[in-house]
């Protein structure tokens, strides 16, 4: 029998663990209410960050979207959008829907491609687009819920219907068939009315009696109960009621809606947003005919490993000297002559020695500029180092200990202006009298005009060079990756169902299969879920609005949230942090513990309330190793970057921090 020492603890594991509130799921809505006129306002631009779209949502009350979604479902045909509110949500769905079929169409992950004239982006961008196709045939079961849509696409707007089964009514005539008619039946079915959604047993009659002329011989439909249960002798039925219609012959009308049976494995090819809700195209796995649409609740374990596709990054120009400003409140500077800098050497100042014979070359201020007597340049000095005349010779005597040879750089003064993150400008020149060279870069201004940035005129400015990233990007947009408070540059992104019914965005790098953070996911989550462990996704990348919500929210304690970093400072902005499903579920707890590091995937903070917290870093895994106590051979899993070469104790509580063993 295994005996593993995890189980001795796991009480307590698990007990810290269910303690714990869950971790705060971010919600776009709230997000926006937080951000509504501000922070959201700003993604104006592009039109495609989804807090703005949330934000056309929440403008209606939810009783007139409740009304709109059934007005909408129940009209066939009728465009889902059609209040002027959502009619604009809808142009900007259409616009992130074109995104999606670009990712099929263009079907390739190598990066930057040209958008057409007409396409989606009015701005002349780019974007960047991957394939994920691969991920998408992965098997699900249908749910009890797995109702069918049909979505029908035009002019970028997205119409939702209902699919019905098909079925027959056989409509009530107002013509009587006279009571005790001797009557024939030739076959019955299922009459359904669509009212009250029930069938009646209706039955095809053949009158066959000669004392009624007018009607001997007739054929028609009529309810099965009006005519006699049993045939007499000769095998005729009697019409037993005085008010048997006739029924019209079969036409088609709509039962209940279609829905795949529980159970049934289908793939998904497909998804949609539309009003905040997610519809995915499905298909049978066995015999892969299409059933149509069902909503993301329609299909069992919402696993994390669901991709649909992938959200475009865009970029407005990539041309050299094009950049943005990656920091708030960046410094503006303005040439202002030359300084002199003394220059250090292995932590100590570079100094002429006293008593060496110097000739002054050039003066500025208090400066001398000095070589050696043989020509050789030595470089600046204070003037009051030197002795203040001459010798016969013209050379100047070194008379202080302390003369450090000093560096003649161009000066920079600050100004008051500052300039803030995303601001585009035009790269002009880059300093080169200062140490490093290029050290500050000389930027225009830019203008929007006509749709077009243009130079500002006289707008020239120097800014450390360090606060520009090439490309006039969306920095704040949905694909800005942010470290230590700086914008750092934009990710490609794939959409991944969340724990939650949110969906949640993951790091996405086909160009480098070999550390694409998200292929490693879902070889993670493919592989616990063949051990019976189901990993979901509570939290994935977070854009820098998403990040300033929960640091708010934690900074003014609001209840159910965590600690969190300020926006700009989370490693969830970074691209590489996911938030797993771990927390209060020792069984998944377990398997991450001895298999995330087979995926590049580690703990990097301590402490319970940070478990659920892993981080894709290739380069920080270990290994297992094997170790022996009291004649027990045990392997010792790494799963974190904290504390990892803590030597257990057997009394130690804390000792699943960092290392799990088992024998
Ligand atoms: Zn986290």
């Amino acid at each position: 029998m295994s005996h593993s020492f995890i189980d001795r603890s796991s009480n307590y594991f698990t007990q810290n663990y269910e303690n714990e509130e869950p971790q705060k799921k971010i919600d776009p809505i709230a997000q926006l209410k937080e951000l509504n006129n501000t922070t959201v306002r700003e993604w104006g631009l592009f039109n495609n960050h989804p807090a703005q779209m949330f934000a056309k949502e929440e403008d209606l009350s939810a009783e007139a979207k409740a009304k709109e979604e059934e007005e909408t479902i129940q009209g066939k045909g009728l465009q889902i959008n059609n209040s002027p509110v959502l009619e604009d949500e809808a142009d900007i769905m259409g616009t992130k829907a074109a995104h999606g079929e670009n990712a099929s169409v263009y079907g390739v992950g190598n990066g930057i491609q040209k958008q057409d004239a007409d396409d989606v982006d009015k701005e002349n961008g780019k974007t960047v687009t991957t394939d994920y196709e691969t991920y998408k045939s992965k098997t699900f079961k249908a749910s009890d819920n797995a109702k069918l849509y049909s979505l029908t696409e035009s002019d970028g707007k997205i119409s939702v219907d209902k699919i019905y089964e098909k079925e027959k009514n056989y409509a009530v005539e107002s013509e009587i068939i006279p009571k005790d008619l001797k009557v024939s039946i030739l076959e019955t079915d299922n009459c359904y009315n669509a009212k009250t959604k029930s069938y009646k047993e209706v039955a095809k009659i053949k009158v066959d009696d000669s004392a009624n002329s007018e009607w001997n011989g007739r054929v028609a439909w009529t309810t099965r109960t009006n005519v006699s249960e049993q045939p007499d002798n000769d095998g005729f039925y009697t019409i037993t009621v005085s008010d048997a219609n006739v029924r019209a012959d079969a036409v088609e009308v709509n039962g209940n809606q279609k829905t795949i049976p529980q159970d049934t494995e289908i793939t998904i090819s497909e998804y949609r947003e539309n009003n905040g809700k997610y519809y995915l195209k499905v298909a049978d796995k066995e015999t892969t005919e299409e059933y149509g649409w069902i909503k993301s609740d329609g299909f069992m374990n919402k696993l994390a490993n669901v991709s649909f596709g992938v959200t475009n990054a865009v970029y407005i120009s990539e041309e050299e000297n094009h950049s943005t400003i990656n920091k708030n409140n960046t410094k503006t500077f303005e040439e202002n002559g030359y300084k002199y800098e003394s220059i250090k050497e292995k932590e100590d100042f570079i100094r002429i020695p006293k008593g060496t014979k110097v000739k002054v070359i050039s003066t500025d201020d208090s400066y001398r500029e000095v070589e050696q007597t043989d020509g050789t340049n030595i470089g600046w000095t204070s003037v009051t180092n030197l002795a203040s005349k001459a010798d016969e010779d013209g050379f100047f005597e070194v008379t202080n200990d302390d003369a450090r040879i000093r560096r003649k750089e161009k000066n920079y003064k600050e100004k008051t202006s500052t300039l803030s993150v995303g601001t585009f400008v035009i790269e002009k020149e880059t300093s080169s009298e200062t140490y490093p060279a290029g050290l500050y870069t000389k930027v225009a201004l830019t203008e929007k005009n006509d749709d077009k940035y243009t130079e500002k005129a006289d707008s020239d400015v120097w800014i450390l060079t360090d606060n520009l990233t090439r490309k006039w990007a969306d920095v704040k947009g949905k694909h800005a990756t942010w470290e230590d408070g700086k914008y750092t540059g934009q990710i490609d992104l794939v959409n991944v169902m969340g724990d939650g019914e949110e969906m949640e965005y993951m790091k996405a790098d086909t160009n480098d299969k070999e550390n694409d953070m998200y292929d490693k996911y879902i070889k993670m989550a493919n592989a616990a879920e063949s051990d019976g462990v189901i990993i979901g996704l509570v939290d994935g990348f977070r854009t820098y609005p998403e990040q300033k919500v929960l640091y708010d929210a934690y900074k003014a304690n609001k209840k159910g949230y965590y600690p969190a970093n300020p926006p700009g400072k989370s490693d969830h902005q970074r691209g590489i942090a996911v938030d797993l499903s771990n927390k209060g579920n020792s069984s998944l707890n377990k398997w991450l513990m001895k298999n995330s590091y087979k995926f590049g995937f580690v703990r990097t903070y301590s402490g319970y309330s940070e478990g659920h917290h892993w981080e894709y870093r290739p380069s920080k895994v270990k290994n297992p190793t094997s170790i022996k106590k009291d004649n027990k051979e045990f392997t010792r899993y790494y799963f974190a970057t904290f504390t990892p070469e803590k030597e257990w104790k057997d009394s130690d509580t804390n000792k699943w921090d960092a290392t799990y063993y088992e024998e």
